[in-house]
């Protein structure tokens, strides 16, 4: 049963958010639970009306037991996602801006740790490189930096932002956490999503994994959601790093996070990312003992689709083409496309290491060509925010 809450945030110490389901540390009961499930409870999940959010509908959905459903799960997700989305996906593309980093995640390329030349782009370096991204058609953005503080500053962002308004139709950023007080700045330079991963709802996993700087604190971590939806921005990104723990419990925390922030501020549109660890430098996959095969990841979009139907749903470049291709009927609203993760990327092939290896390399015509080979629409811009835009400038 989901509980009720009146807390004010979910990671509140001591407030019946995840903790108070057991859902962040100690969860060898949600294991035995997910073993539990029967072809019975997975066949009166499907049978409820698709799109609804209940831990426990969720909960049968991504058990053991739901895998002998997948072909049933594809049906539904398929058909809820064109009723809510039409045909068409979003096209995006990520602009790194910074490689150096205080922080020492260990699953991560640009941890503090490594050495490496690690490269930043001034705001005419970073506009060239979206130049670059505007002449390929994307009207889409994402701003991406490590934590450099010293260097990507609130100021720093706010200015580019609002030269990059004239190109791009919406601004979103995958950036270190800040507070409601920046993300409001941001806003107003017309910056309207913000993509923050929790990595991993399992608090022992989360302290094994970042041993040092700013973001080893869970709760802080955990709070960042609430403190954008507060600054107002539009888009709020959620998700956890694949391989860190176990998949089908991670996505139970996130169901429970995703359903908190659309019921307290339903002004703001929740979206899911789905981060597969990739080989990074220093970086290697046989550390982390949960790895989720490709069934795996389609049972979670899936689930996750069931369970919110207009949920935005976004798969990047580190998957490999031949699974994007195959999934991307059943859910996703929104992929990026010739992705480059070193800063400069774009106008100098050649600069600094990247955070993580690219699995699909296609460029963003190739990946335009086979969304139409798939009946979809490739969208490069954000509608939605140009009809706001108009409507707020009208
Ligand atoms: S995941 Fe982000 S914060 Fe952590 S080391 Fe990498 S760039 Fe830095």
């Amino acid at each position: 049963m989901v509980q009720t809450r009146t807390d004010d945030s979910i990671g509140d110490p001591g407030a019946p958010g995840l903790a108070g389901l057991h859902l962040d540390a100690n969860r060898d009961r949600w294991r035995q639970r997910l073993r539990d499930v029967t072809s019975r409870d997975v066949e009166a999940a499907l049978a409820t009306r698709p799109g609804s959010y209940r831990l426990d509908r969720l909960l049968a959905l991504v058990s053991p037991a739901a895998e002998a459903y997948l072909e049933e799960m594809a049906q539904q997700s398929q058909s809820l996602t064109r009723q809510r989305f039409g045909r068409t996906v979003k096209l995006y593309a990520p602009l790194y801006l910074s490689s150096f980093c205080v922080n020492r995640c260990r699953y991560c390329g640009f941890s503090a740790a490594n050495r490496f030349e690690r490269t930043r782009l001034t705001v005419d370096e970073a506009l060239a490189d979206a130049e670059t991204l505007a002449r390929e058609g994307f009207r889409d953005i994402l701003l991406v930096s490590s934590e450099d503080r010293a260097f990507i500053t609130v100021g720093y962002l706010a200015e580019l932002a609002a030269k990059l308004r004239e190109r791009f139709s919406f601004i979103g950023i995958e950036i270190y956490q800040m507070s409601t007080g920046e993300y409001r700045r941001l806003f107003e330079a017309g910056i309207e999503g913000v993509t923050l991963y929790q990595e991993t709802y399992d608090r022992d996993e989360y302290a094994r994994q970042h041993p040092g700087g700013p973001k080893a604190d869970y709760d802080v971590r955990l709070r960042g959601p609430d403190d954008m939806a507060q600054a107002g921005m539009r888009e709020i990104g959620l998700g956890v790093l694949l391989g860190l723990a176990d998949w089908r419990i991670e996505t139970l925390a996130l169901g429970e996070h995703a359903s908190y922030l659309i019921r307290r501020y339903w002004r703001s549109h929740v979206s899911f990312s789905f981060p597969r660890l990739r080989p990074a430098c220093g970086v290697t996959r046989d550390a982390f003992p949960h790895l989720l095969t490709d069934r795996n990841l389609v049972q979670m979009m899936l689930a996750l689709r069931l369970c919110f139907a207009d949920a935005g749903l976004v798969l990047s470049t580190r998957e490999e083409a031949l699974f994007r291709d195959h999934v991307i009927a059943l859910g996703p609203t929104r992929i990026s496309a010739g992705s480059r993760t070193n800063p400069g990327g774009y106008s100098q092939a050649d600069r600094g290491a990247g955070q993580f290896e690219v699995s699909d390399q296609r460029s963003p015509q190739e990946v335009a060509a086979m969304l139409a080979r798939h009946g979809l629409e490739p969208v490069w811009k954000d509608w939605d925010g140009a009809f706001l835009g108009q409507r707020m400038g009208g």
